[in-house]
Parts: structure tokens; sequence; C-alpha cells
């Protein structure tokens, strides 16, 4: 015990790593409908990506079969409504996609900087490159991100500079989704009468109740878990402040600067006002270049 604390302290005097360095475990290739689309290698991620996958299908399709077509075809729910939940499904799903296929911020290896910039930056020993401010390593994608916010197992991919927007509209979209699915569940277990049109014979309609008590698990908890992620995204972006950087220090309260609503958010999409409704989207990349490095070179 005490030669391994001796061995700790050895690699903090020596300013070593204190693992060794993994190797970059992102590929990056051509997609068509995507563009240059960036995946990590991890198989952990992956599964952990293919697990949201398998909520966001059953979320979706066990409420539209059992709930929402049924109760449409009786006229407890307009066809409004039905186009709604259809697009706030599909736009979390784009927004997952987005998130966990765009390069989140890759400082370019061994980046050559102006003596200038050098003052602002520091070296990353596991790069070997330098970073600007507020860049980190990330250990999992074995690269620095710009203004990295932390890396998510469940998107598979780091959230920074570039790919924070989308991050943000997966949180907004998932939350909206879960709370109409937990909504429509409650409102079929105590408002709704029995449903006469539906194919009593069907699978899922002989099995609803076992499918239903697992969806309204799901999406209670989601719909927690969402909130909460999303009222703390928020006012991380009020104050400028990272996931990390919380992390590693707590905000000093007498030297909180609040930024307006307007400012935070326009420097997170990076578009402009004329186009304001396009940051509900998560399809268009951003295209602010920011603190000395363009992503669009990585
Ligand atoms: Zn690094
Ligand atoms: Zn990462």
């Amino acid at each position: 015990m005490k030669s391994m604390r001796n061995a700790g302290e050895l690699m903090e005097l020596l300013q070593l790593p204190d693992k060794i360095p993994r190797p970059l475990a992102v590929s990056t290739m051509r997609c068509p409908l995507l563009g240059r689309i960036h995946f990590v290698r991890d198989p952990k991620g992956i599964m952990q990506l293919l697990c949201v996958f398998i909520y966001w299908l059953y979320g979706t399709f066990s409420s539209l079969f059992i709930i929402i077509l049924p109760r449409y075809a009786e006229g407890y729910i307009s066809g409004i409504f039905v186009t709604a939940f259809m697009s706030i499904s599909l736009l979390c799903l784009t927004s997952l996609v987005r998130v966990s296929t765009l390069n989140p911020g890759r400082i370019p290896p061994s980046t050559a900087v102006s003596i200038h910039e050098n003052e602002h930056w520091t070296y990353c020993r596991m790069c070997n490159s330098m970073r600007p401010q507020r860049a980190h390593h990330c250990r999992r994608c074995g690269q620095c991100v710009m203004r990295m916010d932390h890396h998510c197992p469940w998107i598979n991919n780091c959230v920074g500079e570039e790919n924070h927007y989308a991050f943000f509209l997966l949180l907004l979209y998932a939350f909206l989704l879960s709370a109409v699915v937990f909504l429509l569940c409650m409102l079929h277990f105590w408002v709704y009468p029995k449903c006469q049109q539906c194919d009593k014979d069907a699978f899922y309609v002989r099995h609803s109740i076992w499918f239903l008590y697992l969806l309204t698990l799901l999406a209670a908890n989601m719909t927690l878990v969402m909130g909460i992620q999303l009222i703390g995204q928020h006012f991380n972006l009020l104050i400028d402040r990272t996931t990390l950087e919380n992390m590693q220090q707590s905000p000093d309260p007498n030297r909180i600067h609040l930024r307006s609503t307007f400012t935070a958010y326009e420097e997170m999409c990076g578009r402009k006002r004329s186009m304001m409704f396009l940051w509900l989207f998560p399809c268009k990349r951003k295209t602010v270049i920011s603190r000395g490095v363009s992503s669009q070179t990585v």
C-alpha cells in the first residue's frame, strides 16, 4: 500500500501521466446524408447507445400501437396530436444520431499555434499537442476537445463546443417525448374507457398491460432524468460553465456572471438571429469558428 502511494507521488513529482496514453479511438467517414461523420470505436459506448435507441423504439411504437392509434380511431385523440407526437419522436432520433456522430470539436494533433496564442494555450501530454483554454482531454476517445462539457457514454461521444447544441436538443426532445408518453399512459389507465375497436387477438393487445407498465416506468424515469439534466445544462449555459469545470471546482457564487438567455443560446447554436427557428432542428451543422481552431479542418 505504502509503495503504491510512493509510486503515485513519484508520478506526480515527475508530472507523468498516471496511465499509458490510449490511442485515438475515433473513426471518421463520409456519409451521403450526414456528411463527414465521427464515430467512437468503444464497444461499451456502442452498447449504451444501442440501449438508448431501443428505448426510443419501444417508447415510440408501443405508445403508437397500444394507445395513440386505437384512441385516434375512437376520436379521443386528434390528428394534430398524432402528427406532433411523431414529429417530436423523429426530432429526438435525429438529435441522437447527430450528437453521436458529430465531431465534438477535436483539436487536430500537433496543432501549430502562433507565439501569441501560445501564451493562453496549454500543452496536453496525452496528445502531445497544444490546446486552447477550456479544452480538455477525453481518455475514452483519446483526444482533446474544445470547450469539452463531458464524455457521455449514452451517446458514445464527447459533448463539446461543436455538438453541444445537438446534445441540448436531444435532452429537450427526450424530455418532451417521455413526458407525453407518461401523460398518455396516465390517460389510458385513469381516463379512457376500455378500447372497443382494438384487435383483441393481436399480441400487443393481449399483453398490453405489461407493455404499458414497463412503458410508464421508463417514461417516468426518463422524464425526471432528462428534466434535471435540461435544467442543469440551462443554468450551466447561463453562467458559462461546463459540467467538467463544475466537477473540478464548484462555481463561486460571488463571481458568477449571469448571461442573458439569448446570448447563451446564441453562442451555443451559433446561428444568425434571422435563422433562430433553426435552433430547434439538429440537422444543420454549427458553423462558428472559435478560439483559433476549426473542427472543419479536423
Ligand atoms: Zn489531449
Ligand atoms: Zn470522449
